[in-house]
């Protein structure tokens, strides 16, 4: 196989799948047996491997640990009704991965190799891929500054690397936002539509914040006016009023989500009119007033369609709606494309026999 020769595979011999428990996946903390490693020095991408997991030796003046120089993806895959391995457009992720590299001072990484270098992991690790419904395995690649140096530069020496997380059934549970009016998550200029670790690192503190407050979600707002709506979480948002859907426009510093792409293409699908443009919060009260909301979803790769049911500020709560029709039919057609029990109309889906 060509990709065999773009990548050197090494095999553990101590395989720890048999320790793992179906029924019960921690999520996020159980890691498959291998990893996808690459580095990147003397201005070019060396041999890709695949190797045992293991922990990898930093130096202490690391640039990402100073500086953040540091991106990642994340995507998952599932299993078809034969049991073999599906990804969900690893192409979109490797497109996106490059984005954020750019914006990042960071070197791109073949796409080319991103999807064949995943398409190796996935078929190695297949057997941790878990079968029960609304379960898959989450696969995380990322690059990282590794050069040791002190001093405000792009680095001259990175890692890329994939990582596999196998994720037990993660079913969606209606939830409440909070609109944030102080925290700001990115503006226009900024990180905001780049995957970078340090937009996560700067929304952790607001998150925990609304937390305490009761919600579960926070619902990012612009910088300036704090009146138009960003996106919820680590999900973009959509809305239905009147019949017809409305998401905010890429304006700059929202992330151009996979879930978002696929939610629109699904939905003009099933014959509805989907618009991405600016929307305040104000409008949505207004909706709210006057009886045309009708549902509101968040769309990402971790839970697929995540329902909200509301959304508080200090001002006032707009209360959405109690049952998400479309929500959950757009949620169970997408998990039937992922998992092969519906023809993929669209072609999104990359199996590996
Ligand atoms: N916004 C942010 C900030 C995110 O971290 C994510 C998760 N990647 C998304 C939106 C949704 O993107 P996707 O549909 O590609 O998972």
């Amino acid at each position: 196989m060509e990709t065999m020769e773009q990548i050197s595979i090494k095999k553990t011999t101590n395989s720890k799948l048999a320790s793992l428990d179906f029924n019960s996946i921690p999520l996020g903390r159980t890691f498959t047996d291998h990893m996808f490693i690459c580095d990147y020095k003397d201005g070019k991408w060396q041999q890709a491997r695949i190797e045992p997991l293991s922990d990898i030796p930093t130096h202490p003046a690391a640039m990402a640990l100073h500086y953040g120089q540091a991106i990642f993806e994340g995507m998952k895959a599932t299993l078809d009704s034969d049991g073999k391995p599906l990804i969900f457009r690893p192409d979109k992720n490797a497109e996106r991965l490059n984005f954020s590299a750019r914006r990042m001072g960071m070197p791109e990484f073949p796409e080319e190799l991103f999807v064949e270098g995943l398409k190796a992991f996935v078929d190695m690790e297949r057997n941790w891929i878990p079968p029960m419904e609304g379960s898959a395995l989450y696969l995380r690649p990322f690059m990282y500054a590794d050069e040791p140096f002190i001093g405000m530069r792009a680095a001259t020496s990175f890692k890329f690397m994939i990582i596999a997380s196998p994720s037990g059934p993660l079913f969606s549970k209606p939830i409440k936002l909070w609109a944030e009016k102080k925290f700001i998550r990115a503006v226009e200029g900024g990180t905001g539509e780049a995957k970078a670790a340090g937009n996560y690192a700067a929304a952790i503190r607001p998150t925990e914040i609304a937390k305490a407050k009761g919600y579960d979600q926070v619902l990012w707002l612009d910088a300036i006016e704090h009146k138009y709506i960003q996106e919820v979480g680590t999900m973009n948002i959509f809305f239905k009023i009147n019949g017809a859907f409305i998401t905010p426009s890429l304006d700059g510093a929202i992330l151009n989500g996979i879930t978002r792409l696929s939610v629109i293409e699904l939905l003009k699908f099933k014959g509805y009119e989907v618009t991405e443009r600016p929307i305040t919060i104000d409008e949505i009260l207004e909706a709210e007033k006057n009886g045309t909301l009708e549902e509101a979803f968040g769309t990402g790769t971790a839970v697929g369609i995540a329902y909200i049911e509301a959304i508080g500020s200090e001002d006032q709560v707009i209360h959405i709606s109690d049952e998400h029709p479309v929500g959950q039919d757009v949620n169970e057609t997408l998990n039937k494309i992922k998992t092969g029990k519906i023809e993929d109309p669209f072609g999104w889906m990359v199996k590996i026999d």
